[in-house]
């Protein structure tokens, strides 16, 4: 009789590949709260109800996970799982595969503290199984109240949680701590300074009035890079493309959005002046900013991260996104601040305080 496989690796493993593919939440969610419920029923349970066909009266699990349950237990691998890897995407160009390689960790993560789909230790488990050294943990500011941003006493809270979280993650990772936070139509920026100074990492974004004129973006961009808290600038255009795939945006209709309007040059020449980085935005529905601003921030001295944004922990491979447009602008592995070692990447963030 062939040896069982691990059903819960297996589930996972099919969610991770959903999330990828940026498959719709709510399918993603049955692979993964099946795997929640495996993981917490005995191993000889899960024989008996494989042999009685009951694994489906589980809270949590239905009948596709039960019979990809019941294949794991069986020894075979689950048929979802070998169509979804069958369909898999083709390897990455070569200069692109470098910088993938080069890459020691992700700038821009959320959880489901604001608006991503998974607890913190799940997306760091994921983030250790890729092989990074950490992730900084960016959730939402208070302002952004359709994400669920944290308050200042949330994010004090979280900052706790991740100090016990990182105890107990695998050797050779790390949570570090940081926000995504709003830039404020003056261009402050949304969290108190005094927390914004404990962070590791500040990535300052602009998520609302997308549509100011060019001079009134411009001063709030800038205003926000000068700020010494912030070290990323995140999607630095707020465009929205239609992604490949994108099966939430499918089902909420698929909307793009132009990039707001801002003088590239004053706001590049900002970032060199103030040591900050642009982010390469890798989702899919962002690949922010579009190539030709970014062979212009490569020209301009810039240095960049290159971030996932991810919400789901299948989506923390959308790395190889942002990998293949650095390469094809001609992004130097060395002005990427995600590939310095984690040491090297603390000292420049507090350098700017
Ligand atoms: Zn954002
Ligand atoms: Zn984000």
């Amino acid at each position: 009789m062939p040896e069982s496989r691990d059903p819960v690796a297996d589930l996972r493993r099919i969610a991770f590949l959903l999330e990828r593919a940026n498959e719709a939440t709510y399918r993603v969610r049955a692979f993964r709260s099946a795997a929640a419920t495996v993981a917490n029923t005995p191993h000889d349970e899960l024989v008996e109800r494989a042999a009685a066909g009951t694994l489906a009266k589980l809270s949590g699990v239905g009948d596709v996970t039960a019979r990809c349950v019941t294949e794991s237990l069986a020894g075979e691998e689950p048929v979802y799982l070998r169509r979804i890897t069958a369909t898999e995407g083709t390897d990455l160009p070569a200069a692109a595969a470098a910088l993938r390689a080069a890459l020691r960790g992700d700038c821009h993560v959320h959880s489901d503290w604001s608006d991503g789909g998974s607890p913190i230790e799940e997306m760091a488990l994921a983030a250790a199984d890729l092989g990074h050294e950490y992730f900084v943990l960016t959730d939402h500011s208070p302002r952004l109240t359709v994400a669920r941003g944290l308050t200042a006493d949330r994010l004090r809270r979280q900052l706790d949680h991740v100090a016990r979280l990182n105890e107990a993650l695998p050797d050779g990772f790390r949570i570090l701590t940081g926000i995504e936070v709003d830039i404020l139509d003056d261009g402050r920026l949304d969290q108190e300074d005094e927390l914004l100074a404990r962070l590791d990492l500040v990535v300052g974004s602009v998520h609302s009035r997308l549509r100011d004129d060019s001079a009134r973006m411009t001063r709030r961009m800038v205003a926000a890079i000068a700020n010494p808290h912030l070290d990323v600038l995140g999607h630095m255009t707020g465009r929205k493309v239609a992604a490949a795939g994108a099966g939430d945006a499918a089902h909420s209709k698929v909307r793009t959005r132009p990039p707001s309007d801002f003088d590239l040059e004053k706001v590049l020449a900002a970032c060199v002046e103030h040591g900050k980085a642009v982010e390469i935005n890798s989702r899919p529905d962002r690949l922010d900013p579009p190539k030709r601003m970014l062979t212009v921030a490569v020209e301009a001295g810039c240095v960049f991260t290159i971030d996932t944004d991810a919400h789901a922990p299948g989506q923390l491979d959308w790395l190889d996104f942002g990998c293949e447009r650095a390469a094809l602008c001609g992004v130097p592995a060395d002005r990427i601040v995600n590939t310095w070692p984690v040491e090297r990447l603390l000292e420049w963030t507090a350098s700017h305080a």
